[in-house]
């Protein structure tokens, strides 16, 4: 699988990258933090419902794939010291689900190929709502309900959260483009009061740890981007088999990654080198391109 080798934690982890930085940030704990713990976790529900998860992210996929998935649960996993224990699981849980069973190809090509999944979401946040179904489903799955010793009013109050953060939250416009998310006026629904932890921070942080990619060292950064282009490319090659209007960034007899110079990304930081949300991520991580 492409995903699985160019990524050094897919490298080091048996091909199963999110499952093993998952079990790493929950067993371990991140900011010092025991989530298996706290949450009455059992070890062994908790590695078969990550095994199940990350077995429904496509491999063949070459950006959307697990490898990415644990890329987006390690940059929301550093965003934590301000959240409650709840609201960390339901980020890093939203993140880890949070591109599950995606095709490689974007909302606006399910649409206009009358496929199955826009049918079923009446063309609506096709690709968000699918990956939340399935990532909730699957803890329906046998011995996979890592939240079965939560209250009630845990379960639904993390359930919420975890819709809000791969939505977008309630009326917050989103605009997806290509499986990649954007989020409009990202600064100004963001408040940062530094004292209290603000409910629009903690809804944002899977859209800004999406967004990550230009943060990270230039290698990975190139490979991120490469790894997307080949995806918008292959649904180029499919539009144009179709005869349909090939989607922009994914003509690759039209399209160049330098052209841009800072790929896909570079419309999701005001200098390209932080994350324009002004989150705390833009005091711990350094762009290779400034
Ligand atoms: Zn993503």
């Amino acid at each position: 699988a492409p995903a699985a080798t160019t990524d050094p934690i897919a490298e080091y982890s048996g091909n199963r990258p999110l499952t093993v930085l998952m079990y790493s940030i929950f067993q371990v704990g991140t900011a010092e933090r025991d989530l298996m713990k706290t949450f009455r976790i059992p070890a062994d529900t908790f590695i078969t419902y990550m095994l199940t998860l990350e077995d429904h992210y496509h491999a063949d996929v070459a950006y959307h794939n697990s490898a990415h998935a644990a890329d987006v649960v390690d940059a929301s996993a550093v965003l934590q010291a301000v959240f409650t224990d709840l609201e960390i699981m339901a980020a890093i849980f939203a993140s880890a689900i949070h591109d599950v069973d995606h095709p490689g190809v974007s909302n606006q090509f399910l649409i206009n190929t009358n496929s199955e999944l826009a049918l079923m979401y009446n063309d609506a946040s096709v690709l968000e709502n699918h990956h939340l179904a399935v990532g909730f489903k699957l803890l329906q799955e046998d011995n996979c309900d890592i939240f079965q010793n939560l209250s009630k009013k845990q379960r639904q109050s993390l359930r919420k959260m975890a819709i809000d953060m791969v939505r977008g939250g309630r009326g917050t416009k989103k605009v997806t483009s290509l499986g990649v998310l954007l989020l409009d006026n990202y600064s100004d629904r963001i408040q940062v009061s530094g004292k209290r932890p603000q409910r629009h921070k903690s809804l944002n942080m899977v859209h800004c740890a999406d967004l990550s990619n230009p943060t990270k060292p230039l290698r990975l950064y190139r490979q991120w981007t490469e790894r997307i282009m080949a995806e918008f490319f292959g649904q180029g090659d499919r539009e144009r088999d179709k005869g349909m209007e090939i989607s922009p960034m994914c003509d690759k007899h039209n399209a160049s990654v330098e052209k841009s110079q800072v790929g896909p990304w570079g419309y999701s930081c005001g200098c390209s080198c932080r994350c324009s949300c002004r989150c705390s991520w833009r005091y711990s991580w350094r762009c290779s391109w400034c």
